[in-house]
């Protein structure tokens, strides 16, 4: 029995293509749905492939079907071994499962061959001669209709020795091609007898140097769909006028299977740029520390950042699946995050721009432990002990010499609420030469443990603190993000790289951290309160030195109250 959604899982009702599918299963015509996640092993994967991921699996998961991973690995010159692992972890950890069906195109070249000669014996290809350029040329524009080649006659039994030369490596690169007959003045260019075969000696990943000759997309994509009995083969919409070669090769080789393509509109977002080529150039060209900069939006990236499986399916469920195309606001990416943090995240106190609070009237040899929440509104977090003494750290903005009424923290006479501890009052201030403020002299009210007066008195202002003997040390990342504009490729006179954020990345070394997080798992998050959520770094973090990434700043406790550390402002749209 196949199940018959009428909703995804979260209940948003279901969007075009999975209408499709579920039409499809209803009539009998595919009561098993089988969809793929092609990638070019030429890159990591970025946080638009999350979107075709997610639609993919996500339709095989809800309708019973199958989803394969298919490298697209016809380019050996831009392809690596090392993109093939990174994308098999990529889209396990975002939480799905190809089973079995882990396939390469790669491993139909020798019925690909066969297809392309299966195209020659009927009159439908034929090796040119023309040069790159001449073909561009004979190609023709949007307005005008393509030539013909001089080659485009060639016999049928010409073109099969010529093409078998090809394979045997009679030929220097590039100085022949196999093209399709279909027809040089189509309105659709990619109608003009498009290149499907080309010459290039290069050492392919995992065919080595069997192949002198290559497939090109067009014709391996539809076939690849087809051998493996595609049902419903999805892509996005720059992809439109492709179908038609897609539907032409396999209509002119008589497939026994004819998979349908549909394509729906890309993920664009507002600040970054999404395509592997120029990621590539932002990790080469040293703008980041590698794909995995938690700057990047590459998938490897996001989790370094800290985002979670989760909060990435959420987040692509979200926006939909729709055919027009839109930029989406990065903000919605940051509240998917923020959502699914919140829920799961503990929470602790850090201290990233200490300031130290010397508390006279605590006797300087005692130290008491108190009890804060793990989470404020899920009890089943437990608690934890917090080691209260005479030295504290506070965040440096928790201060002012001369605050206005309104500043609900500490100046000098103002009274605040240490978070799980006693209410403090600042007594006096010492200052450097320069006049920065180098401590605080503060009195605590014995009666007020716990935070609350047993006299009923008021203090408008909570402040986080850490206990100056018990801290240990550790280094937090923010960031801001990578551009500085929306729409950095939007840009038709200047190079997207020029839209670069100098200050999308700031560190803080000499942070002062609550004791129990020396124990946190790598690659795991909590909540600083009130600044935001935060990642243990897998990669930079070293025993006794933790460094966190902010994932994400906490927006709602912005609106409340002024944050401590904030990024610098965003360009308004
Ligand atoms: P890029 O342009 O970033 O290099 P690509 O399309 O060349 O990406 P592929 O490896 O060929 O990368 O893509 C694998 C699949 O991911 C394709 O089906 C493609 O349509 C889809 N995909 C790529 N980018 C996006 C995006 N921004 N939104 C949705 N799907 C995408
Ligand atoms: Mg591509």
């Amino acid at each position: 029995m196949t199940s018959e959604p009428q909703n995804t899982p979260d209940q948003r009702p279901l969007d075009f293509i999975r209408q499709i599918v579920k039409q499809d299963q209803r009539t009998g015509k595919h009561l098993v749905p089988i969809t793929r996640f092609p990638p070019e092993p030429n890159g990591f994967l970025h946080i638009g492939h999350a979107k075709s991921i997610c639609l993919n699996f996500g339709i095989s998961n809800e309708f019973n079907g199958t989803c394969h991973l298919r490298f697209d690995d016809t380019n050996p010159s831009k392809e690596e071994e090392a993109y093939v692992e990174s994308i098999k972890t990529d889209v396990k950890w975002l939480g799905f499962d190809w089973g079995e069906h882990l396939y390469f195109a790669s491993d139909y070249f020798d019925k690909l061959y066969n297809f392309a000669e299966q195209l020659i014996d009927k009159g439908k290809a034929y090796v040119c001669d023309l040069t790159p350029d001449q073909i561009r040329q004979y190609r023709g524009t949007l307005t005008e209709p393509g030539t013909d080649s001089p080659y485009r006659n060639r016999t049928a039994a010409e073109n099969l020795e010529l093409f078998r030369k090809m394979k045997a490596g009679a030929f220097p690169d590039g100085s022949r091609v196999l093209r399709a007959k279909i027809d040089m003045s189509s309105p659709a260019i990619i109608m003009r007898d498009p290149v499907i075969y080309r010459i290039l000696r290069s050492t392919h990943h995992r065919t080595g140097d069997t192949w002198c000759i290559y497939p090109m997309y067009d014709f391996t994509h539809c076939l690849s769909d087809m051998l493996e009995k595609i049902t419903h083969s999805l892509c996005t919409l720059e992809f439109q006028d492709n179908r038609m070669l897609y539907d032409w090769v396999l209509d002119t080789l008589e497939t026994p299977c004819h998979p349908r393509q549909i394509e729906f509109a890309r993920l664009n977002l507002t600040y970054t740029v999404m395509s592997k080529r120029k990621l590539l150039q932002l990790v080469n060209e040293k703008y980041v520390d590698g794909w995995d900069d938690p700057r990047m939006l590459t998938i490897s990236g996001l989790r370094r950042r800290g985002y979670t499986p989760r909060s990435i399916r959420n987040f692509c469920a979200q926006i939909g699946i729709g055919k027009k195309e839109s930029l989406i606001d990065m903000g919605i990416l940051e509240n998917a995050v923020r959502e699914d943090l919140n829920e799961t995240a503990a929470r602790v106190m850090g201290v990233l721009d200490p300031l130290k609070v010397i508390i006279d009237n605590y006797p300087a040899d005692r130290s008491e432990t108190l009890t804060a929440q793990n989470h404020p509104q899920k009890p089943e977090f437990g608690t934890r002990e917090l080691l209260f003494s005479r030295e504290l750290y506070i965040e440096r903005s928790d201060f002012m010499e001369d605050p206005p009424r309104k500043f609900f923290r500490l100046g000098p006479g103002r009274e605040v609420r240490l978070r799980y501890g006693y209410y403090i009052t600042c007594t006096s201030y010492e200052t450097d030469d320069t006049g920065r403020v180098t401590a605080l002299h503060c009195s605590y009210d014995p009666e007020t443990r716990g935070g609350s007066s047993a006299d009923g008195r008021k203090v408008k202002g909570t402040i986080h603190w850490v206990s100056a003997a018990h801290a240990i040390d550790g280094e937090v990342c923010l960031y801001d993000r990578l551009f500085d504009v929306e729409h950095p490729d939007g840009d038709r006179e200047n190079d997207f790289k020029t839209h670069i954020n100098p200050d999308s990345k700031q560190v803080l070394t000499g942070c002062k951290l609550e004791p129990s997080l020396a124990h946190l798992e790598p690659g795991s998050q909590v909540q600083f309160e009130r600044q935001g959520y935060f990642c243990l770094d897998a990669t930079l973090s070293t025993p006794g030195r933790p460094v966190f990434n902010r994932v994400v700043t906490l927006r709602d406790s912005w609106e409340k109250q002024a944050a401590p550390v904030q990024t610098k402002s965003l360009k308004q749209k």
